[in-house]
């Protein structure tokens, strides 16, 4: 057996190898049809038609207006460019400069607006989360205030897979006529994207973990938000991100998207039921475990735990001699364990927030692997457990 059919791949949050149609579908843009989208000759209209497609074929997915779709070079620069653009459009236009948030932002949140914060003199309120790591509308609406400009909820957290009430969020936001945006980056393939039923003004998508290509972002718009481009330049993307379009990324993104849409019933029935099953068997087999994040209320793909008095990143190298690919929200950047922040916020001490360890499923996972899975990870805990005993981290 090859060591690629030994690796055991849960760590699809990260991100997904790309379906062999998507690949299929940008084969032609890359030496065929290599036009410049702003090229007005034949080559450059051939790539124009094939980049307007793609836009098409994304608005179905989201229930939206071609022009409310833009392209961008991944999911940070979506986040970037809706939180930067719409945050300066309400300051320039007197709404405001203050802006809601939750403190389990993906950092391509987060860091983008304690920078807006730090150098741009912008007020944050960070609302707090419960245990499940759930964000509560009534909360965001009490946060509410008169110069309040933008509010930024995720749709998913990427840690521990809790879905947040965004429709429920995006009322109160729209009542109140605040723009409100969402970063969808991990809810893609797995939820609703229709932006209506969600009442967003910006949603951020990225092709990379939805089976297509890396390097490729996805922003939606709402007509009329006001958005003050990040980057300056050409007038590509009707001036919203000017930079010469990456076609065969963007065919690729849409091809994904749209087998994503397709495949979600099915995935959404399978993955859970193989989740489930790994979910139980932790719990079962090893001692001082706990599930993170939302028991129901979470992605279809979704693991996550915490582990007492075990490092997150040892028990990821551990797993990786293994042949086992996961993931944990516990650095260790400085010789000492991180712990994840997401857990922090929700609430666990220490001992525990610095054993973050996320599984995710997708279209390479088996049954066999999660067999394999429940009979490895007891003992590296155990190991790791001998090894390191809980007083050398604090
Ligand atoms: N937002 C979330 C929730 C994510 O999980 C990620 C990637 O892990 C990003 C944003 C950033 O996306 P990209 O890797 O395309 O920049």
């Amino acid at each position: 057996m090859s060591e690629a059919q030994r690796t055991i791949y849960l760590d699809h949050a990260a991100t997904t190898p790309v379906d062999p149609r998507v690949v299929e579908a940008m084969q032609p843009y890359w030496a065929g049809a290599f036009g410049n989208t702003s090229s007005i000759h034949g080559a450059g209209r051939a790539a124009l038609k094939a980049l307007e497609q793609a836009r098409s074929t994304v608005a179905d997915v989201l229930g939206c207006n071609p022009m409310e779709v833009v392209f961008t070079g991944c999911g940070t620069e979506s986040d970037n460019l809706a939180l930067r653009g719409a945050a300066w459009a309400a300051r320039q236009t007197g709404r405001g400069s203050h802006i809601i948030t939750t403190p389990i932002e993906h950092h391509a949140v987060g860091h983008t607006l304690d920078q807006l914060h730090d150098l741009h003199g912008f007020e944050l309120t960070v609302v707090d989360v419960d245990d499940y790591g759930r964000v509560d509308p009534d909360a965001i609406g009490r946060a509410i205030r008169r110069d309040t400009g933008l509010i930024s909820v995720m749709y998913a957290n990427n840690e521990v897979g809790t879905i947040q009430p965004i429709g429920e969020i995006g009322a109160i936001a729209r009542r109140k006529g605040i723009v409100f945006h969402t970063d969808a980056v991990q809810a893609a393939g797995a939820l609703s994207l229709k932006v209506d039923d969600l009442n967003v003004d910006l949603l951020a998508l990225s092709a990379h973990k939805f089976y297509g290509p890396k390097g490729v972002g996805i922003l939606y718009v709402r007509r009329g938000a006001e958005l003050v481009p990040a980057l300056t330049g050409g007038g590509h993307e009707r001036g919203r991100r000017p930079g010469t379009v990456n076609v065969a990324g963007v065919v690729g993104a849409a091809a994904a998207l749209k087998l994503a849409t397709e495949n979600r019933a099915s995935e959404s029935a399978r993955l859970p039921a193989l989740r489930d099953r790994l979910v139980k068997g932790v719990l079962e087999r090893v001692p001082d475990v706990k599930l993170t994040g939302h028991p129901t209320g979470r992605l279809p793909n979704s693991a996550s735990f915490a582990l007492k008095g075990v490092e997150g990143e040892s028990a990821l190298l551990a797993l990786d001699l293994e042949g086992i690919c996961v993931s944990t929200g516990s650095a260790c950047t400085t010789g000492e364990a991180e712990p994840s922040f997401v857990l922090t916020a929700m609430g666990l001490p220490r001992e525990w927030a610095v054993g973050s360890l996320r599984l995710t499923l997708g279209h390479l996972t088996q049954p066999e692997d999660i067999d394999i899975v429940l009979d490895v990870l007891p003992r590296v805990v155990a190991r790791l457990r001998e090894h390191a005993p809980m007083s050398a981290m604090n």
